[in-house]
């Protein structure tokens, strides 16, 4: 009985606690991109620090104006003024949303579509717009993220530091996200350690074109 009853009050605890911001679930298991993203980094990343983004995100919008948004249009609200707390932790969420939904198993390979084509378009060939893609994962000092947006109806690579992404007005780049890389440690230094260019080079084994062909339809519009 008494068992019983810490069961129902720590049910009960769990569904008091705000949490209007949440993960997306992970659309596949922990080790199904393999060998390109190792089983134990993704644990280790979606089930603790992408969690504490969302943990630490709920707390500091707790009574703020900012509670009430989508986890979207608090990206799109991001100012020089607004907490770090929120800026960072807001993006931490949105970023590794679509960081994940972006890679899938038994994806990869190039682009096709209109995607593919706007690629080649851009940048003369795949393989070069990899070069491209590589030097900015490799120009970020320290920890951000790379992007492959479109802005002003045009494909382009993109870099922020942080948790910083190109939806908010206060990033120094701005465009529509169809394609992210996570450079942080975290997301590569169990497997890869200091080599940030084999990790990137690996990314494109797992890339979901379909998706980002999706969402680059979309930005367009
Ligand atoms: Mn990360």
């Amino acid at each position: 009985m008494k068992n019983l009853l810490f069961i129902l009050l720590f049910i009960v605890m769990e569904n008091t606690v705000s949490a209007q911001f949440s993960q997306d679930p992970l659309p596949y298991a922990f080790d199904a991109l393999e060998p390109s993203i190792d089983k134990t980094t993704m644990e280790i990343h979606y089930g603790r620090h992408h969690k504490a983004y969302a943990d630490n995100l709920n707390k500091a919008v707790a009574g703020t104006p900012q509670e009430k948004l989508s986890l979207l249009d608090l990206q799109k609200s991001v100012t020089a003024q607004t907490p770090p707390a929120i800026r960072n932790n807001g993006g931490g969420v949105w970023n590794h949303n679509f960081f994940f939904n972006g890679l899938a198993p038994n994806a990869g390979g190039e682009p096709k579509g209109a995607l593919g084509e706007a690629i080649t378009a851009t940048w003369g060939s795949f393989t070069q717009f990899k070069e491209e893609f590589k030097k900015a994962s490799l120009g970020r000092f320290g920890s951000g993220w790379v992007w492959l947006s479109v802005a002003g109806g045009k494909l382009v690579i993109q870099s922020t530091p942080n948790q910083d992404n190109p939806l908010m007005p206060v990033s120094e780049v701005k465009g529509t996200p169809v394609l992210s890389l996570d450079v942080w440690e975290h997301a590569y230094y169990l497997k890869y350690q200091n080599k940030r260019a084999d990790y990137t080079d690996s990314f494109w084994n797992v890339v979901n074109w379909n998706l980002a062909n999706e969402l680059y339809g979309k930005a367009l519009k």
